[in-house]
């Protein structure tokens, strides 16, 4: 189980096209998970879930251990099988699914709300659709500013005053992480993490680690590198522990004896589980030693698949950085999961640095937002409220196949009727699947650059 196949490489980059096996089918890969955070696709119903073009679906632990939703999850398996297949029942999605370790929700309550910097997809200033963020009292026209590159030495001053590791509201410790909920004080740890992910059961998992922010400064980062590090050998304890499948050949893995795992610790090779695939996270923030010494430690790991998480600094140019780094230095034949990142010219971009899987809430929460993808830019429904045209003539979506105009739309979103979101919600991801398809397509006859032109002609 979880063998990954490279079926297809692109000439002129990192592009590939892949399989990767999982126990509910094969994932085709580069793909995007759709971001059902308490298990359900918001705006859709249960019922409507099968008849989706959906390939890939990611849940959020935090949410769903936090808000006890978990123990339905769980309680739905009658604790027969303990990493089985729960979270597919439960969200009615018997396609490849992904949970997350609860890490980034972790940074959001801590250095995201008190440094302002919010989640990743808000730590590009541009990208905020309200019109830029205040950044620690940065007005967003100056906030802005920061991701030009042109302005890098600038930014690079200005970013060495704002640099800062105090005010964390959350208590973090080797031991884990302490934060109130509802007035309960609970402790995330690497076991706990893993825990709640085995009941869950998504056949997919990510080991805790801690998120820096892009204004945590090199010290604090490098700090809580070291601390991911040993709380990814805690989480390999815990699963070799308690996964009740059989562990093979565990002593295969690579070992170096120069490198900083204990005698005891046996690297997680591929085969450890039929069922739950353990996908590390490579951390270091915007600096390039730290996300060297973090990748090469995690190559040694022979685990299933590798995410790339944290701080991807300040600008594009940063995070096409970090993944350059990273990704030189992890094994060719593993999946590279980048998390919380889904614009789509970032897809186009990453990809072609070797990136197969990503996840982001953009295409759903957009959609709620009166945000629509389309073949011509992304599109305010308000600002079409007279046009009476459907989305996109070639959409095979629920909203477009049964011609609902942008009048429409704009009519029931004034309404607040429920089918409002339905329809907008659909349309995303029918326009996102399409695209990871078409990218998949065009990687397979090498055509990937010029697929790129023509969607960022209006996606730039
Ligand atoms: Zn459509």
């Amino acid at each position: 189980m979880f063998e990954f196949n490279i079926l297809s490489r692109a000439k002129k980059n990192k592009a590939r096209l892949a399989e990767f096996n999982t126990p509910h089918d094969k994932l085709i890969t580069p793909e995007l998970a759709f971001v059902a955070t308490e298990g359900e696709l918001k705006a859709i119903p249960k019922e409507y879930i099968p008849k989706l073009p959906v390939n890939l679906i990611i849940v959020n632990t935090y949410h769903l251990w936090t808000k006890k939703i978990v123990d339905k999850i769980y309680h739905l398996s009658n604790g027969r099988d303990l990493d089985g297949n729960t979270v597919h029942d439960y969200a009615n999605f018997q396609k490849p699914t992904m949970s997350d370790s609860g890490g980034f929700q972790v940074f959001s309550l801590g250095f995201g709300k008190s440094q302002g910097v919010g989640k990743i997809a808000n730590i590009f200033p541009e990208e905020d659709q309200k019109g830029g963020v205040e950044v620690l009292g940065i007005p967003a026209a100056r906030s802005r500013e920061l991701s030009n590159p042109k302005r890098a030495l600038t930014v690079k001053k200005l970013r060495q005053n704002l640099l800062f590791d105090t005010g964390n509201p959350l208590n973090i410790s080797d031991e884990g992480v302490e934060f109130t909920f509802n007035e309960e004080k609970l402790m995330l740890s690497p076991e706990k993490s893993m825990q709640i992910q085995q009941q869950i059961g998504a056949d997919i998992i990510f080991a805790f680690d801690e998120c820096t922010s892009p204004l945590n400064t090199y010290e604090y980062t490098k700090k809580a590198l070291s601390r991911t590090h040993e709380w990814l050998k805690r989480c390999v304890k815990y699963l070799q522990i308690n996964q009740r499948t059989v562990v093979r050949n565990q002593n295969s893995g690579k070992s170096d004896k120069s490198d900083s795992l204990s005698s005891d610790f046996r690297p997680l090779t591929s085969d450890f589980s039929e069922k739950q695939a353990l996908f590390a996270i490579v951390q270091g923030g915007e600096y390039e030693d730290l996300r060297l010494q973090s990748a090469k430690f995690m190559a040694k790991l022979d685990v299933p698949g590798y995410g790339i998480g944290g701080s991807l600094g300040m600008s594009k140019e940063d995070m096409h950085n970090i993944i350059d780094w990273t990704i030189s230095n992890l094994p060719e034949e593993k999946p590279r999961h980048l998390l919380g990142i889904g614009q789509v010219k970032d897809i186009f971009d990453c990809i072609e640095r070797g990136i197969d899987t990503f996840d982001c809430v953009i295409p759903t929460r957009e959609a709620r937002h009166r945000i629509l993808y389309t073949l011509k830019g992304r599109v305010n429904v308000k600002k079409m409220k007279n046009v009476d045209e459907v989305f996109d003539k070639t959409c095979r979506c629920a909203a477009c196949s049964q011609s609902v105009t942008f009048v429409q739309l704009a009519q029931l979103f004034s309404q607040k009727d429920p089918r409002a979101f339905f329809f907008a919600t659909v349309h995303n991801i029918q326009f996102y699947t399409d695209l990871m398809s078409i990218i998949r397509e065009s990687i397979e006859s090498n055509k990937l650059s010029s697929l790129k032109d023509k969607y960022l002609r209006y996606y730039s």
